[in-house]
């Protein structure tokens, strides 16, 4: 019997039928206990067991080596471990995120605040909130962890904007899979890819995972070719972490085309729910130009939101994001203190918006999101 040791699990094929993997599991709960004990009855340093218990959550994910590591730094840096060490152990996961390459760490200062309309969505996202903040006595409680979402729609709708906001809600990190960024040239290379940086995003966990554009990111699923072969093990790979996935990833997924989606993917389960962002409500429309026009303080009440309104029937957030920018920029041009509703309306005359830009695609998306049990991401009370 041989027993081989690696990091990678790159098997030459002449060896693949005589070959079983075994994963090495990471610690468990109790073993980063017992390795945090070792080291203070090491060093006789004593160390509250409450602080002890909060510092085994926050290592959860590294392995033994890396905690030890991390134990050491922190010990040299203040003689002792306390709970501040916490932020050193969020600093050393961000660092092992930034050295794999393999995940993106995002930095986003919005809130879900910015994000204007979309209120069933928020809704559902406010409750979740409710578990992440108090995760460990609502797991005790015995309330499954939420899994994530997929959020389809129009472009331009903030589905991305949602993504990022939703972190900011649960006040834990953001990292972002990019499918593209895993794929090798060697065989197996990019499945071991996938499976560093879902073991990644558990490690440091709890954290938000963002896949945007899923229907690109795995595109070609299905189809012939080298290329889409690779693609189809990956998603796979996804699929089956996602259905087995017992953690503290909560996935959020962005897409903008589901036609040429597995429909595995949209079956309930995958996700806790699918919201399907459409264009902005009137209502809608109204809360995103004022988001806007107060982030660059360029709000006044003689702005006239009504006939704006009616004016942008058809707009997606990002053309009223742009409609607002254009409008002050072209007063700061032209030298003016302050912006009126007719300058907003000129500029709204001249932008061509999505539904001008994309009639068909739009129609299309509709029809398929009928045949599914997708949510609407606004409210169904306001009018459209
Ligand atoms: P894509 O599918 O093209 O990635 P998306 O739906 O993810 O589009 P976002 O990237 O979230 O769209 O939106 C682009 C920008 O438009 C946002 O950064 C934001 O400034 C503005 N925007 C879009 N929707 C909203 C909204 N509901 N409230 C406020 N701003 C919005």
């Amino acid at each position: 019997m041989v027993f081989i040791v690696s990091e990678v699990t790159t098997i030459p094929i002449e060896l693949e039928n005589y070959i079983t993997l075994f994963d090495v599991p990471l610690p468990t709960q109790d073993e980063i206990l017992e390795i945090i004990n070792d080291f203070i009855t090491d060093l006789s340093i004593s160390v509250d067991s409450e602080v002890i218990n909060e510092i085994a959550l926050s290592f959860k994910g590294l392995n033994e080596f890396q905690i030890r590591q991390i134990l050491n730094l922190a010990y040299q840096n203040g003689g002792n471990i306390t709970k501040n060490d916490i932020h050193l152990i969020l600093r050393e996961k961000a660092q092992f995120i930034k050295k794999s390459g393999l995940l993106e760490a995002i930095n986003f200062s919005g809130t879900i605040d910015d994000v204007g309309g979309l209120d069933n969505l928020k809704k559902w996202l406010y409750q979740k909130e409710k578990i992440f903040s108090n995760l460990d006595k609502a797991i005790k409680f015995g309330v499954d962890v939420p899994k994530g979402i997929l959020l389809v729609g129009m472009p331009g709708c903030g589905k991305s904007l949602t993504a990022k906001a939703t972190a900011t809600l649960f006040k834990i990190p953001l990292v972002r899979l990019d499918v593209g960024r895993l794929l090798g040239k060697y065989v197996g290379e990019s499945e071991e890819n996938m499976r560093k940086a879902l073991q990644l995003s558990e490690a440091i966990s709890p954290c938000v995972l963002w896949v945007d554009e899923i229907e690109k990111a795995f595109a070609g699923i299905g189809e012939s070719g080298g290329g889409s072969n690779v693609t189809t093990r990956l998603f796979g790979q996804f699929l089956t972490w996602m259905q087995e996935k017992d953690n503290m990833v909560f996935i959020v997924a962005t897409a903008n085309d589901i036609s040429k989606m597995p429909p595995e993917f949209l079956r309930k389960g995958r996700f806790d729910e699918i919201f399907f962002a459409d264009l902005p409500n009137s209502d809608e429309r109204r809360k995103i130009l004022n988001i806007h026009l107060k982030k660059r303080g360029k709000w006044n009440k003689e702005i006239d939101l009504i006939s704006l309104i009616t004016a942008t029937e058809g707009f997606s957030g990002a053309d009223l994001e742009s409609v607002v920018k254009n409008t002050i920029e072209a007063a700061f041009i032209s030298g003016k203190d302050t912006i009126t509703t007719e300058d907003l309306l000129d500029s709204i005359h001249e932008t061509k918006s999505i539904s001008d830009v994309l009639k068909e695609k739009i129609k299309n998306l509709r029809t398929i999101i009928s045949k599914f049990d997708i949510q609407p991401a606004s409210a169904s009370d306001s009018k459209g």
